[in-house]
């Protein structure tokens, strides 16, 4: 034995099966005899396969490599052609096109896909969670045969092209010997059997496309994007195989009054100038004011303006927030105060605010320049963002 397999197929000593895969299929598809144009290529066709039949093989390889013979005295697959037990071409094929052979008739029931479907929920739903009808229109097993395929009283038979054997086989002469191919069957497509009076309900598919509704529980929490899944609710695969499953991808719409910021709700309220100067409590709703469950109590909060209040100010008020989905607890409810100033004014507020100028001498105001920077109204357009 005087062949060095990894030159012939040109790798390293240390070559992954991959990479001798790889090799083996590249040579094997510029020497195949079907295309080689050069003199010596049926020779070097021979060696290469030589070379991958030994290195593909653990056992073989690890003989070779130890200086051993691993094809005892001789490459089984060129002596005397292609007979039984010899060099098995599927080998071949399957490097050249992947995993395309088929071996044996293939189920016809196979499991089904999964499927997606989008739930829109109101804000208050997605905070607190709940349970949510959802229609959904998948393949269903089919009820008139079960997912057999086959219409009353008769069931698939034995194909007659193939057999039974689900594939046929073609046989090629070149050369170098016989070149087997295996195909699907063309008239049963590989199941082995053919439906001779398929099921009118599903034409012999076993599942048949149905609109049912499903309850779908929310966790608090959720978000946009968020998805539940649900196994099994999916697709009911062909020939009556195992449902796939259900993805409902959440969307929260837009809220009234309020926006939302991760776990944080945020909410602005106007108040008058006059409560801004000398402080006062004012009332929020919460979001569980859209709950037509949730306790009178808890469906709004007092909160404490100081006085000497700017516009902008924004108060956090803990625990009023979104529940969180991961973990415990709640985010803030922030509570942006947009201070009015007065619009209509009649002669004696006017001559009270005047007065009030002349006391704190600021009938002739002094500008000062805001710099730039998060202050205020950076607050404020945050506040106003999509509203
Ligand atoms: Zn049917
Ligand atoms: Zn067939």
């Amino acid at each position: 034995m005087s062949l060095d397999y990894y030159e012939i197929l040109g790798v390293p000593r240390d070559a992954s099966p991959e990479q001798i895969k790889k090799a083996y299929r590249q040579l094997a598809m510029k020497l195949h005899p079907d295309v080689a144009q050069d003199a010596d290529a049926a020779e070097r066709f021979k060696s290469v396969a030589e070379a991958y039949e030994v290195l593909q093989d653990p056992k073989k390889r690890d003989l070779y490599d130890r200086g051993g013979d691993p094809l005892g005295g001789g490459f089984s697959g060129f002596n005397g052609g292609f007979g039984p037990g010899g060099f098995d071409f599927s080998n071949l094929v399957d490097a050249m096109f992947g995993q395309q052979t088929s071996r044996g008739p293939r189920s016809r029931v196979r499991r089904g896909q999964d499927a997606l479907v989008r739930l829109d929920l109101e804000l208050a739903e997605a905070a607190f969670g709940t349970t949510k009808p959802l229609r959904v229109d998948t393949a269903v097993l089919c009820p008139r045969c079960n997912g057999s395929g086959a219409s009353e009283g008769s069931r698939p038979v034995r194909c007659p092209t193939c057999h039974g054997q689900g594939d046929v086989t073609h046989v090629q002469r070149s050369f170098i010997g016989d070149i087997r191919t295996t195909q699907p069957c063309p008239t049963c497509h590989g199941y082995g059997t053919v439906i001779p009076e398929p099921c009118v309900e599903c034409s012999g598919d076993g599942r048949v496309r149905a609109t049912r509704t499903i309850n779908v529980k929310i966790p608090a929490g959720v978000g946009t994007g968020n998805r539940i899944h649900l196994s099994s609710q999916g697709e009911v695969g062909a020939g009556g195989g195992p449902a796939g499953d259900l993805y409902v991808e959440l969307q929260v719409l837009p809220h009234e009054i309020f926006r939302r910021e991760g776990d944080d709700l945020e909410v602005v309220v106007k108040i008058p100038m006059t409560a801004a100067a000398l402080g006062t409590e004012v009332t929020v709703a919460t979001l569980e004011a859209d709950l037509e469950d949730s306790p009178a109590g808890a469906k709004a909060v007092r909160v404490a303006v100081p006085s000497g209040t700017q516009s902008g100010t924004r108060i956090a008020i803990d625990g009023k927030g979104v529940p969180r989905l991961r973990g415990s607890g709640r985010g803030q409810l922030g509570v942006t105060l947009l201070v009015q100033t007065p619009t209509r004014i009649d002669d004696e507020q006017r001559d009270l605010i005047r007065q009030l100028a002349e006391l704190r001498e600021e009938t002739r105001p002094e500008v000062t320049v805001q710099k730039h920077g998060r202050g205020v109204f950076g607050r404020l357009r945050d506040a106003f963002a999509g509203q």
